[in-house]
């Protein structure tokens, strides 16, 4: 989005001096044909040529801005028309009129700098005809000076290009470096800061990215750890975070790397595995519970269940892309494991219907 704005910001700046050049073009046309300098009234063939070029392409670009003109070979194409025009009235003028060329060449090296003002090629490309017509015209009289008039814009030009093409250096590398940490912050903000899983709102991105690619059988589990809230207080918060930690990583091992893992609520977890089966669902459950078990965690008031800290599971199908009624289903599986004793895994199926 932001890459795309920048492209587009760049080809209206090409288009834009493209429409300026020709604007002034069409102007000096104009001005040429209308009010022609020491009164010599010649409509030359290449002024007309210029007139009705430069008016034809405005309207065109202002009727079509999505179409790109190449701007090099119209700079070429108007600089020899005016290089023959400028040949041309050389001939019909009384004499070799010096002072004629050089105001003839300073109106056309005063175009290009307008508008092309970094664009190197351009400008060389519209100016270098012109040049060499006044060089030829004149026998090299004026040389230093004719050279000058173009050597001047010239160097002007490609500062401006070189100073351009810096912002837009500059300008492109922050433009990444904002999108790069866009990216970043976005990950971040899908990921819970104590344990690095999924948080709620990286489940749900997880769920609409990947879910939406296959139509198989997928499984949920919530999955809770007992007795917590006695764990935290006898044991201190800080003990309760780092046993979350832990807890955590163990689900992590204990799934394949599709499989989703989040964390749900403050010790409740969600894990979503996708293409799976009631079998292999129930198989990864009972790895996760004895996971966990085998971190021994002490925890001495995890009544009636273990001495150390303990998970309890419900499981149920994920059908048709309802995750709200999966997660009622595992919800209400996850409530009677803790019924039975905790250190428990139910499947939804296993219930009484409601
Ligand atoms: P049950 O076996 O029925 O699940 O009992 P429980 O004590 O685990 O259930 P309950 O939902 O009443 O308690 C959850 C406790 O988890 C409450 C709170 O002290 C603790 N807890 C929740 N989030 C965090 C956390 O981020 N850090 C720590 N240290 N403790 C948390
Ligand atoms: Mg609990
Ligand atoms: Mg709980």
């Amino acid at each position: 989005m932001t890459a795309q704005a920048w492209k587009s910001l760049r080809t209206k700046k090409y288009q834009l001096s493209l429409r300026l050049f020709l604007f002034l073009n069409l102007c000096s046309a104009f001005f040429s044909l209308l009010n022609p300098l020491y009164s010599v009234y010649s409509s030359t063939l290449p002024v007309v040529f210029l007139a009705a070029g430069s008016g034809l392409l405005l309207l065109w670009h202002w009727r079509f801005p999505q179409k790109k003109i190449n701007i090099l070979f119209i700079s070429l194409a108007f600089g020899c028309l005016w290089a023959w025009h400028v040949g041309i009235k050389t001939l019909e003028l009384p004499s070799n009129n010096t002072s004629y060329v050089m105001i003839a060449l300073l109106t056309i090296l005063f175009i290009g700098t307008i508008s092309f003002s970094n664009n190197i090629r351009a400008f060389t490309l519209n100016a270098l005809p012109i040049v060499i017509t006044c060089l030829a015209v004149t026998h090299g009289e004026q040389w230093v000076r004719m050279l000058y008039c173009f050597a001047l814009p010239l160097v002007g030009v490609s500062i401006h290009y070189i100073i351009q093409k810096r912002n837009d250096t500059f300008a492109q590398e922050l433009m990444f470096q904002l999108i790069a940490e866009r990216e970043t912050l976005n990950d971040l903000s899908m990921l819970d800061p104590l344990t690095g899983l999924y948080n709620r709102r990286g489940l749900q991105h997880r769920l609409d990215t990947q879910l939406a690619l296959n139509t198989e059988d997928h499984y949920v589990m919530l999955l809770d750890i007992d007795h917590f809230k006695a764990y935290n207080d006898h044991y201190g918060h800080m003990m309760g975070d780092k046993a979350l930690i832990r807890v955590s990583a163990a689900i992590r091992n204990a799934v394949r790397s599709r499989d989703i893992v989040a964390r749900y609520g403050g010790e409740e977890f969600m894990v979503v595995l996708p293409q799976s089966d009631a079998q292999s669902a129930m198989r990864t459950a009972e790895r996760i519970r004895q996971q966990v078990y085998d971190l021994k965690i002490p925890h001495m008031f995890n009544e009636s269940v273990a001495t150390n800290v303990t998970i309890s599971i419900g499981i149920a199908p994920l059908i048709t892309d309802n995750v709200e009624l999966a997660l009622e289903k595992a919800d209400r599986a996850l409530y009677e494991a803790k019924h039975m004793g905790r250190n428990n895994i139910l499947t939804s199926e296993a219930l009484q219907p409601a």
